[in-house]
C-alpha cells in the first residue's frame, strides 16, 4: 500500500524539477514503447533549432517551455503525434517556420495539429465580455477537429500559468483571469481535474492575492495536523480493507486553495466547517468493491446525513464517476472519502485524456476488435457531444435546441469587430450575422467586410471571421435574401418586412379602389357613418377598417363589393360619364383603364403610363405605384427597368380581350421635301384610321420634311398596318414612334 499526502497548491516554476529532453523520452518510451520515437527526437531538434535564439521572460531558454508542454502531455499518457505537437506548439506562431515546413518535416497530421493550435493563439479572449466566455469555451472546441489541440492548449497554459511570476502584473492579470475564465472551466469540461485544479490555484492567487494567501496561510498553519490526521485515517482504512479482502490504493488529500474559497463564500463558512476540507481516496477494482468499501467505511465512522453522494449511478456530465461520503471521525474532525475503481481515477483524473486512443498501427491496419476498444472511439465522440452540451441551461425548450444544435454541430463562431461572439449555423450569411446583431442592423444591410475584406452577401461565414456589416439608412431587405439566409430569425424579419410593406401597398392601392368606386357611383364617403364602416369591416372578418381596405388592395373583395355595403342606398349603374367628369378623372389621373386587367384579379385600378402610352397588343407590365393604382408601361419603355427595380411592385398584368377603345398614338414621319408628299401620307393613314392632328415642317437646307402625327390606333396589328402603308410611300426616310404623347 502506498499513501501519499500531497498538500494543495502548485508547485512554482523555481522548485519544479528540471525537465529535460532524455527524461521526456525515457517518459514515453515507458508509457508507449511501439511509438515512433524518432518522430519525437525530430521534433525535438527541430523545435531547438527554431527557438534557439528566444528566451523567455524568466531568462530561460525558450525551449524550456515547449519542453514542459511536452513533459505534461508525455504524463498523460498521449501519444507521440501529441506530444511531438507540444513541442513544437509555438513554432509557426514564433518562429519564421511557417505551415509548410512544418507538413514536410513532420507530415500531415503533425501540421494539422500545429495548424490548429496557431489558430486557437490567434483568438482574442480579451475582448470578450465575462458572460461570454462559455462561447469562447464552445468556440475552441468548435474551431478543431482534433481534440488533441485542445489538450496541447491545456498543458501550454499550464506551464505559462506556472511561470507567470516572471511577467509584467498587467500581463500577469489578463493571463490569469483568462485562465479562470476559459481554460480551467474548458478544462473541467473535458473532465481533467488535475489540469483544472492547478490552473484554477494558480490563477486565483494572482487574481485575489489577499484571499488566497489568507487561506493559504491557514492551511499551512495546520499542515502539519492534517498530514497526521490523514496519516492516521489512512492506516486505519488500509488495515479494514485488507480484513474484509477489499483491494485498495489509498490516497489522501487536502482540498485546493481555490475550492475552499469557493465553499467558503457560497455557504459563509469557517475552514472549519468544511465538511470535504480532508479527504481520502480508495481506488479499489470492481464496481462490487466500491460499494462494500462504502459500507465497510459507515461501519467504522458515523456518515454525516445526506452526504452519500452516488456518482457512480449517476455521473456527472463530464463522466466523473465516484463514490462520496462524509464522515465523522472519533475526534469530531470530518472528512470526505471518495471511493472509485482504478478505471474511473484514470477518467477523473485525466478526463478525456484518459480516453485517447491513437491509431495504433497507423492507416489501413485492422483496429483492435475488442468491444472495449470500439466503446472508448465512441466514448471520446461522446464525450465532445457532451463537453459541447453542458451548458447552464435554465429553460427546458432552450435547452432542447441547443441540444438539437449539438447534435449536429454545425455551428460557426464569428465575431463582431468588438469582438462579441455571435453564433450561427453552419453555412449562415453576413445578413444572418447582421440580423443577429440587430433588426434594425439586418435591414440596413447593403454589404459586409469578413476579415477586412468585403464579400459578397451569400457568402457562408468561418469560425473565427470577423465581420463588419456596412449599413445604409433607410434601405430594406431584398426578397432574394430569403434564399441566402439560414438563421430562422433573419427569415422571420425578412418576410415580416416584405408583408408590411405589401400590405402598406394594398391598403394605398384598397382605399383608391374604394373611392374610384364611390365617384363612379356617386356614393360620398365622408358621409358615411363610422359605425357603418365598423359593421362592414366586422361583416367580412375583420378588426380594423384597415384590414378590410387592405383586403381589397390585395383583390381578395371588389371595391363594388365593399361599396354595397357601404352605401346607404343600392348602387345605380351611372350612366356614361360625361366629357366633364371625363377630363376630371383624367387630371386625377384616375382613368382607369378597362382595357387591362391585372392578372389573377379583376377590379384593381390601372392605367396607362404616361411616359410610354403603351397600345394594345404591346408586351405590356405593371407597376404598383404609391396611391394611384398600377401603372401599366410597355415592356419597352425606358423607365421599366428602373421602376421594376423593386421586383416587389412588379405585377403581370395583360390586354382585356374585347375594346372597341383606340389609343392616340404620335409618330414623326422623316421624308424628303417634295410635292404632294404630305397628301400621300394622310392618304396611306386615312384609311380607317382617324387622324388628331398632323403638322409639317420642312427644312430648306437639306430638303427634308418633318410630319408629326397623332393617330387613334386599336392595337398594335393595327399600328404595323400603318407603318407599314408609310414606308412604302417613297421618299419616306424613317418614322419614329414617340412613346411620350
Ligand atoms: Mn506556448
Amino acid at each position: 500500500m502506498q499513501v501519499s499526502a500531497s498538500s494543495a497548491g502548485f508547485t512554482p516554476a523555481s522548485v519544479a524539477p528540471a525537465i529535460s529532453y532524455q527524461e521526456l523520452m525515457r517518459k514515453v518510451q515507458l508509457a508507449r514503447p511501439k511509438e515512433d520515437l524518432d518522430l519525437l527526437r525530430r521534433a525535438y531538434e527541430f523545435s531547438a533549432r527554431y527557438h534557439s535564439m528566444q528566451v523567455r521572460a524568466s531568462g530561460e531558454p525558450y525551449l524550456s517551455h515547449p519542453l514542459a508542454v511536452a513533459h505534461t502531455l508525455a504524463d498523460m499518457k498521449l501519444d507521440v503525434v501529441c506530444i511531438s505537437t507540444g513541442l513544437l506548439h509555438d513554432v509557426v506562431e514564433d518562429t519564421e517556420a511557417d505551415a509548410s515546413v512544418i507538413k514536410s518535416h513532420f507530415g500531415p497530421e503533425v501540421a494539422h495539429l500545429v495548424e490548429g493550435l496557431t489558430k486557437l493563439s490567434k483568438l482574442d479572449f480579451q475582448s470578450a465580455e465575462a458572460r461570454q466566455a462559455e462561447n469562447f469555451r464552445k468556440m475552441m472546441l468548435a474551431m478543431v477537429d482534433d481534440v488533441r489541440v485542445i489538450l496541447v492548449k491545456l498543458a501550454d497554459r499550464l506551464h505559462n500559468m506556472r511561470t507567470l511570476e516572471h511577467v509584467s502584473p498587467e500581463k500577469q492579470e489578463r493571463i490569469a483571469r483568462e485562465t479562470m475564465d476559459i481554460y480551467a472551466p474548458l478544462a473541467h469540461r473535458l473532465g481533467m481535474s488535475k489540469i483544472r485544479g492547478e490552473l484554477e490555484d494558480l490563477a486565483f492567487r494572482y487574481l485575489e492575492p489577499a484571499a488566497y494567501q489568507e487561506i493559504a496561510k491557514a492551511l499551512e498553519k495546520k499542515r502539519k495536523v492534517n498530514e497526521a490526521f490523514l496519516a492516521e485515517v489512512a492506516g486505519v482504512l488500509d488495515a479494514t480493507m485488507s480484513k474484509h479482502d477489499i483491494p485498495a490504493r489509498l490516497e489522501a488529500r487536502v482540498k485546493r486553495v481555490f475550492s475552499i474559497h469557493q465553499k467558503l463564500r457560497r455557504q459563509r463558512i469557517t475552514i472549519d466547517q468544511v465538511y470535504d476540507l480532508l479527504a481520502v481516496r480508495i481506488i479499489t477494482e470492481t464496481l462490487k468493491d466500491c460499494y462494500a468499501a462504502l459500507g465497510v467505511i459507515h461501519n467504522l465512522w458515523r456518515p454525516v446525513p445526506g452526504r452519500i453522494k452516488d456518482f457512480i449511478a449517476m455521473p456527472r456530465p463530464n463522466l466523473y464517476q465516484s463514490l462520496h461520503t462524509s464522515v465523522i471521525h472519533d475526534t469530531g474532525v470530518p472528512f470526505e472519502v471518495q471511493i472509485r475503481t482504478a478505471e474511473m481515477h484514470k477518467t477523473a483524473e485525466l478526463g478525456i485524456a484518459a480516453h485517447w486512443r491513437y491509431k495504433e498501427d497507423g492507416p489501413g491496419a485492422t483496429k483492435p476488435a475488442t468491444k472495449d476498444a470500439l466503446d472508448e472511439d465512441q466514448r471520446i465522440a461522446w464525450l465532445r457531444q457532451i463537453v459541447e452540451w453542458q451548458l447552464d441551461v435554465q429553460d427546458p425548450g432552450e435547452f432542447l435546441s441547443t441540444l438539437k444544435v449539438d447534435l449536429y454541430p454545425e455551428e460557426v463562431y464569428t465575431f463582431t469587430p468588438a469582438g462579441k461572439v455571435i453564433i450561427l449555423p453552419r453555412d449562415a450569411t453576413p445578413v444572418d450575422f447582421a440580423y443577429e446583431i440587430h433588426t434594425g442592423v439586418g435591414h440596413a444591410c447593403v454589404g459586409a467586410k469578413v476579415n477586412g475584406r468585403i464579400v459578397p452577401l451569400r457568402y457562408h461565414l468561418k469560425n473565427g471571421d470577423i465581420v463588419e456589416i456596412l449599413t445604409q439608412q433607410g434601405h430594406g431587405p431584398s426578397r432574394d435574401w430569403l434564399t441566402i439566409v439560414k438563421t430562422s430569425k433573419a427569415r422571420n424579419k425578412i418576410r415580416q418586412w416584405i408583408n408590411t410593406r405589401a400590405r402598406q401597398k394594398a391598403l394605398e392601392l384598397g382605399k383608391r379602389l374604394l373611392e374610384k368606386e364611390a365617384r363612379r357611383f356617386d356614393v360620398n364617403l365622408k358621409k358615411i357613418e363610422e359605425a357603418v364602416y365598423q359593421t362592414a369591416t366586422q361583416d367580412y372578418g375583420f378588426h380594423k377598417i384597415d384590414d378590410l381596405m387592405a383586403a381589397v388592395g390585395f383583390g381578395k373583395y371588389s371595391a363594388r363589393q365593399v361599396l354595397t355595403k357601404l352605401s346607404p342606398q343600392p348602387l345605380k349603374e351611372p350612366e356614361e360619364p360625361g366629357k366633364i367628369v371625363a377630363t376630371l378623372k383624367q387630371a386625377l389621373g384616375i382613368s382607369s383603364d378597362g382595357a387591362i386587367v391585372v392578372a389573377g384579379s379583376n377590379d384593381l385600378m390601372t392605367y396607362r403610363a404616361k411616359c410610354c402610352n403603351p397600345i394594345r397588343g404591346e408586351p405590356i407590365v405593371g407597376y404598383i405605384t404609391r396611391g394611384k393604382g398600377i401603372g401599366v408601361h410597355a415592356k419597352t419603355c425606358p423607365n421599366v427597368e428602373n421602376l421594376m427595380y423593386e421586383a416587389e411592385r412588379r405585377i403581370d398584368v395583360e390586354w382585356a380581350r374585347t375594346t372597341e377603345d383606340t389609343y392616340p398614338v404620335k409618330l414623326i414621319v422623316y421624308t424628303d421635301e417634295r410635292p404632294g408628299m404630305l397628301k400621300e401620307v394622310t392618304q396611306a393613314i386615312s384609311d380607317g384610321t382617324n387622324i388628331r392632328t398632323i403638322e409639317a415642317m420642312v427644312d430648306e437646307t437639306d430638303h427634308s420634311a418633318t410630319i408629326e402625327l397623332i393617330l387613334d390606333i386599336a392595337d398594335m396589328k393595327h399600328l404595323d398596318r400603318v407603318l407599314g402603308g408609310l414606308k412604302r410611300i417613297s421618299g419616306v426616310r424613317d418614322i419614329e414612334r414617340v412613346l411620350k404623347l
